[in-house]
């Protein structure tokens, strides 16, 4: 039987770049897919930051699936009519098509695996892995539908379930607490279309993210819509524990926010072409001994590499550094010609440097998020209060500061409100 230097379980962003690296250096690598299609069955909200891209395939741009750049940003707040935001156009964003890009992950990770595969790892779709061998205490392979892959080391790239992570003992069972729930709907709409609603041209697109209905009564959540080439994607992410108790279901909560006035005016006359739900990571513990184990490396979602600021989700740019840094451990390891865990220790001290610190700060600034006053309060706190602001009915305008005190009595008192800006302010 055929024996690899490393098998790869899972052809997302973190695999396949993990398998891409070690080809490249030169390691005989296997990397193994349950979807029929990389991608096929991956979803996420839509953008991808490039500087992760640029850094190991350079010029991405030339051949990667682009659907668009982003250059124009939307931060707003919700009620059940009446939305206010903050829209951000970016001329630095436009001149160096921007920092972040647009993506459908069934022609991305597709990408991404044919660089694995030009590379020259081995890819096998259509298989599930079941389970690893495990040999004098490190593991030396997988099970696939009954027969048994051997090799020196495996990366495990399977997402966030993180099953096979829990079987190397790497992971205990996935809490609730541990995971976010994802929903996305994609609505085709039309290239001319969206460039004229969202106002932009060519390759130009639009990301936004906006708090308060249809998820005012949960704390840590939130909506996004991004424009593909010629369809819009939109979804909502929600703490699943806070759900199941206020007793709402996601997919009425997309169809509220997609029936929302502000997003018909941009999304009136398409046709839903896709749903799709997903879970997030979730405060993952983030020690050795989740990541590294003998002759076994937890990467990507599995690991639980994923930041939400509510104002980005990130989780592909961190599985692609994760694939790269397990790859380069696997390649030292092969040169050392030992796999044990002290070997592919490099991989965590990677982490610990480049990507751990930055993610312990953004669970400092997601802080914010789980004040409820934030998603309950202030979106229709300041909705009422710009309404004064911008009404004029002919009978004489209300002082500004009465309707700052009309529109937060019974809502929230001013110590309140203050305290909430200080803790915000110490935690962003
Ligand atoms: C609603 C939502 C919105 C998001 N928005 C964004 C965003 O805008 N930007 C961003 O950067 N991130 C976003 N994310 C997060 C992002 O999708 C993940 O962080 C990223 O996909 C992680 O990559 P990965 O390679 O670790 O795992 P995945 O992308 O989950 O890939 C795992 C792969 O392993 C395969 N697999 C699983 N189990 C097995 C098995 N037993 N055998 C064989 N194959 C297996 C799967 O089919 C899959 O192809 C979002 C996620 C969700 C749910």
């Amino acid at each position: 039987m055929e024996r690899f230097d490393a098998i790869v379980i899972g052809a997302g962003p973190a695999g396949s770049t993990a398998a891409y690296r070690m080809a490249k250096g030169g390691l005989k690598v296997l990397l193994v897919e349950r979807a029929k299609v990389p991608g096929g069955k991956n979803l996420f909200g839509g953008r991808i930051y490039s500087h992760i891209l640029r850094k190991h395939f350079g010029n991405f741009e030339s051949d990667a699936p682009v659907e668009r750049f982003v250059v124009r940003e939307t931060i707003g707040m919700m009620d059940e009519s009446d939305c206010a935001s903050i829209d951000f156009v970016s001329r630095r964003s436009e001149a160096n098509k921007a920092s972040s890009f647009i993506a459908r992950r069934s022609r991305f990770d597709k990408w991404l695996a044919d660089k694995a595969e030009g590379a020259g790892a081995l890819l096998v779709p259509g298989t599930n892995v079941e389970d690893i061998v495990v040999r004098d205490g490190a593991v030396r392979g997988i099970v696939s539908g009954g027969d048994t892959i051997e090799s020196e080391c495996v990366v495990n790239a399977e997402g966030v379930t993180a099953t096979i992570a829990r079987k190397a003992g790497l992971r205990s069972d996935v809490s609730p607490s541990q995971v976010k729930v994802g929903v996305k709907e994609t609505i085709e709409l039309g290239k001319d279309r969206i460039n004229d609603r969202f106002n932009l041209s060519d390759d130009e697109g639009a990301a936004g993210v906006f708090i308060g209905y249809p998820a005012s009564y949960l704390s840590a959540s939130g909506s996004f819509v991004y424009t593909n080439s010629d369809s819009v994607s939109i979804g909502l992410v929600v703490d699943p524990i806070e759900l199941s108790g206020a007793r709402k279901d996601v997919q009425l909560m997309i169809e509220e926010f997609r029936l929302h006035p502000y997003m018909q005016r941009l999304l009136k006359g398409g046709r839903m072409i896709e749903y799709s739900a997903h879970m997030i990571p979730n405060s993952v513990p983030l020690e050795p001994s989740n990541l590294v184990g003998n002759g076994f490396l937890n990467t990507g979602d599995a690991a639980g590499l994923f930041v939400n600021h509510g104002f980005t989700y990130r989780g592909v740019d961190f599985a692609i550094a994760s694939g790269i840094a397990a790859a380069d451990a696997v390649i030292s390891a092969h040169s050392a010609g030992s796999y044990g865990r002290d070997s592919l220790m490099s991989y965590y001290e990677y982490l610990a440097r480049e990507v751990i610190p930055e993610l312990r700060r953004a669970e400092k600034t997601a802080g914010v998020l789980h004040n409820k006053r934030m998603f309950s309060t202030y979106p229709p706190f300041v909705l009422d209060f710009l309404e004064d602001m911008f009404r004029f009915d002919g009978v004489g305008k209300t002082p500004v500061s009465s309707s700052l005190r009309k529109n937060m009595k019974g809502r929230i008192s001013t110590l309140t409100a203050l305290r909430d800006m200080l803790s915000a302010y110490r935690k962003l």
